[in-house]
């Protein structure tokens, strides 16, 4: 998988746990959320009442599964965690909701991807914490209804516009992570840095800051590798000169683009004069399938103003240009 990839691998997994906050305090950024977050649970904690359910929106690796966990442990309350995807039918939700302890915090990650029937299961149980188990097949089949103990769902999605409304609506409180800014990223590399013992100066932090694309997961990832080369060629201590050597190993550019990002603006910028140019051409020149062009690069090149999807292609912005230290042509619109 890529460098810059926002997901979580198997080594995040493993690492991850150790570089969580466990409280809000602890959590870096996102002030918004963290201060309308904090009098919900306050104020639950204080009628000695489950929190409302809570939903999480933003892209993956800015902190939703961490909120989550701190949730359960601002309200010392247990937590389950599993997604959308792993619940097939709606029996495997019924398991889950009716083992719930009392006050439990359920985390359901990417809950878009869940199936209709559990869905519909999932609305009842949120409202009234009560679902039916169907019993039986056919025309003898028939609904128990069984009540659960209250408890907090906790969803996340990538967009709260891809949730039916009426599972929308059953949220108490909707919270959007934004991206982070350089400045809470170079906060979040020095609190792991710390936490994993590596000793790094503030120029070395804001350079992986810089290349992190706005994302604790993938800033964590980087200053793993540069820690890395820092242990092998050097003397183990994080440097601005050592962290942008490292980062040039791995292809990881100044503002965060690998090698797949910069093929796709080279070939946009050398070979077809900035666009505009059709998405098949596009992918055909680099080598790519479509849908990698598409969904794997484009994405981030939009969001940093390097490359615009207009009705008659794709088109260099002045920025790409200027990125990949090439002059426009003569008379380009830029
Ligand atoms: P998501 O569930 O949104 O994909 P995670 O909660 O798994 O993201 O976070 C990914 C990694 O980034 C974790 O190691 C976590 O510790 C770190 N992280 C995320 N948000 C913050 C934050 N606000 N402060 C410090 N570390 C964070």
């Amino acid at each position: 998988p890529r460098l810059v990839d926002a997901g979580a691998d198997t080594e995040d997994t493993a690492v991850e746990a150790a570089l969580r906050p466990k409280d809000l305090d602890e959590f870096i950024g996102q002030e918004k959320v963290r201060e309308q977050l904090d009098l919900v649970l306050k104020a639950a904690r204080a009628r000695g009442a489950t929190a409302d359910h809570v939903l999480l929106s933003g892209a993956p690796g800015l902190g939703k599964t961490t909120l989550s966990m701190i949730i359960a442990a601002e309200m010392a309350a247990p937590i389950r965690i599993t997604s959308g995807p792993a619940i097939q039918h709606a029996g495997d939700l019924a398991a889950i909701l009716s083992s719930l302890q009392e006050g439990e915090v359920l985390f359901l990650d990417e809950i878009h991807r869940m199936s209709r029937p559990a869905e519909e299961m999932l609305y009842m149980a949120m409202e009234d914490f009560r679902v039916d188990v169907i019993v039986g097949k056919g025309p003898g089949a028939t609904a128990i209804p069984l009540d659960l103990p209250p408890f907090t769902l906790v969803g996340a999605t990538t967009r709260a516009g891809l949730l039916p409304p009426p599972l929308r609506d059953r949220f108490g409180f909707t919270a959007h992570m934004e991206f982070y800014a350089p400045a809470e990223l170079e906060r979040v590399i020095h609190r792991s840095a710390r936490l994993l013992d590596v000793a790094i100066d503030a120029a070395g932090a804001a350079e992986i800051a810089g290349r992190s694309r706005g994302t604790p997961r993938i800033a964590n990832r980087l200053l793993r590798r540069v820690r890395d080369y820092a242990q092998v060629k050097a003397d183990g201590h994080i440097t601005v000169e050592i962290a942008s050597a490292a980062l040039g190993v791995y292809e990881v550019d100044a503002r965060g683009l690998d090698r797949l990002d910069r093929a796709v603006l080279e070939a946009l910028l050398k070979l077809f004069s900035g666009g505009p140019v059709g998405l098949s051409t596009l992918s055909v020149a680099v080598g790519e399938e479509r849908e990698t062009v598409e969904e794997v690069a484009e994405p981030f090149l939009v969001r940093e103003g390097f490359l615009a999807r207009t009705p008659r292609g794709r088109v260099a912005t002045p920025a790409a240009w200027a990125h990949l230290g090439l002059a426009p042509p003569q008379g380009a619109p830029g």
